[in-house]
């Protein structure tokens, strides 16, 4: 397995160096069809098969071969992003669903894993019914619209990744219960919500991941939003281009979609592939340079973004080597998130103190062309609030915090302050300095 080298090879851009393969995908069903996993002692494979029957798991032959270092699995930072690990539930959780299971009673383990399902806080942030948009009093199902220059799009076909990722927030999109899913089966529900929204600039198409579907329905979905005057940036989320490079490259329809990028940046909006990375391995193979560097021909621009992980990436200088290889590669680093409140967040989440530490360790590292990520940032219901700094203010020991974005614009850039709690991992556990009562944002109607 090669670390990432700062000195980035030129690739001759002949297709012919990579060769096609076809995606072959496997879930909780095929755990005993992945050879790797054999050289692991048995008992870690039926604690995977326990947690995941939980949380989803999904892994193709990619990222088994490419990514993951199976020499130092299961410790391995890469095999932890999409193998499920005991701790990741709860130990009497654990032990409920290992109980059920092994029972062999269907309807017991049904209920179990429903229970414990609705205890790991599935839709964190309210995002079922807090940011649901309206036409005429009617919810339009697979939007959501919180912050009011941007509209997300979750197209139906697009709710499912090349592999799933362990800590993943939108993890309850997986599960196949479709009172928890976000999905949109209509492109004119969202081009008739963006005509009566003209202060929409932004439209993010997300899921799972839409680059998961074929050109054809993809293009199906974004070529009404380029006849839309007041939509200037048209954003995809993906993972593809860590899980799933031939997307772009070798894939039947990889040409295809280039050129629908093409055509989307010759239309004069701008394209943003907002890329989730999470350890600098993944920058490494060469089909994973030769994806991004054919997004980048077509004028699209990747910004990166992603979670500080426990077991995955909490160094200062795994996110300096992160940062300085996007860099190399064109890549704009975005935001450094704290992971969610949500799902296995207990194996994942780092103190706020700590998650500070790390970002200013390794912005220090990097030139002042790396230090574009903002963070760590907790996406919470009230809005994205970025921990600025650890200070005394008149003899109290204060987080210093703003509002990267907020659900009143207003609060936006303004600094507030939280009694320092080196224990605290999300804003929920975090109280006013000062001996205030509230946040200046929680006597705000509009929270
Ligand atoms: C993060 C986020 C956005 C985009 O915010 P930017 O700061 O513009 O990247 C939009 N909507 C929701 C719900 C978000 O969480």
């Amino acid at each position: 397995m090669s670390e990432i080298h700062t000195a980035i090879p030129f690739s001759s851009r002949r297709t012919s160096r990579f060769e096609a393969r076809t995606y072959r995908a496997f879930t909780a069903k095929h755990l005993d069809e992945i050879p790797e996993l054999e050289r692991l002692p048995p008992a870690l494979r039926e604690e995977m098969r326990v947690v995941s029957s939980v949380l989803p798991f999904r892994v193709n032959r990619y990222v088994i071969e490419e990514l993951v270092d199976w020499r130092r699995a299961p410790d391995d930072p890469l095999f932890r992003l999409v193998f499920p690990q005991r701790e990741m539930l709860a130990p009497e959780h654990f032990d409920e669903v290992a109980a059920a299971l092994e029972s062999e009673s269907s309807e017991r383990i049904a209920a179990t894993v429903a229970k414990v399902r609705s205890e790991l806080n599935p839709h964190p942030a309210g995002q079922l019914q807090s940011n649901v948009p309206r036409i005429g009093g009617r919810r339009v199902e697979g939007l959501q619209h919180k912050y009011p220059e941007t509209v997300l799009f979750f197209p139906s076909q697009g709710q499912v990744c090349h592999s799933y990722c362990t800590f993943c927030f939108r993890w309850a999109q997986f599960i196949g219960d479709p009172d928890l899913r976000i999905a949109s089966r209509e492109t004119a529900a969202l081009t008739e919500y963006l005509a009566a929204h003209p202060e929409v600039t932004d439209v993010l198409v997300t899921g799972g991941d839409p680059l998961v579907m074929r050109t054809k329905a993809l293009r199906a979905h974004l070529e009404p939003l380029l006849a839309i005057e007041s939509i200037r940036t048209i954003r995809i989320g993906t993972k593809s281009l860590t899980f799933w490079p031939h997307r772009f490259v070798t894939d039947p329809d990889a040409e295809d979609l280039l050129a629908l990028f093409r055509a989307i940046v010759a239309s004069g909006k701008h394209l943003a592939v907002m890329a989730h990375y999470n350890h600098p391995r993944e920058l490494a193979p060469a089909i994973a340079r030769e994806a991004i560097a054919r997004v980048r021909a077509t004028g699209a621009q990747i910004r990166a973004q992603g979670p500080l992980l426990a077991h995955i990436n909490d160094s200062e200088e795994t996110w300096a080597r992160l940062w300085q290889a996007q860099v190399e590669l064109g890549i704009v680093p975005y935001y450094m998130f704290v992971e969610r409140d949500t799902g296995a967040r207990r194996y994942f989440e780092v103190p706020l103190v700590d998650a500070y530490r790390i970002y200013r360790g390794a912005m220090k590292r990097v030139s002042g062309l790396a230090r574009t990520a903002r963070g760590p940032s907790m996406s919470c219901h009230p809005g994205k609030i970025e921990i600025q700094g650890v200070t005394e203010v008149g003899g109290e020991k204060v987080f210093v915090l703003r509002f990267i974005q907020g659900r009143n614009p207003d609060w936006v850039q303004r600094p507030f302050f939280a009694r320092f709690d080196a224990q605290a991992t999300w804003l929920d556990q975090l109280r006013p300095a000062f001996g205030e009562p509230r946040f200046f944002f929680e006597r705000d109607p509009l929270n």
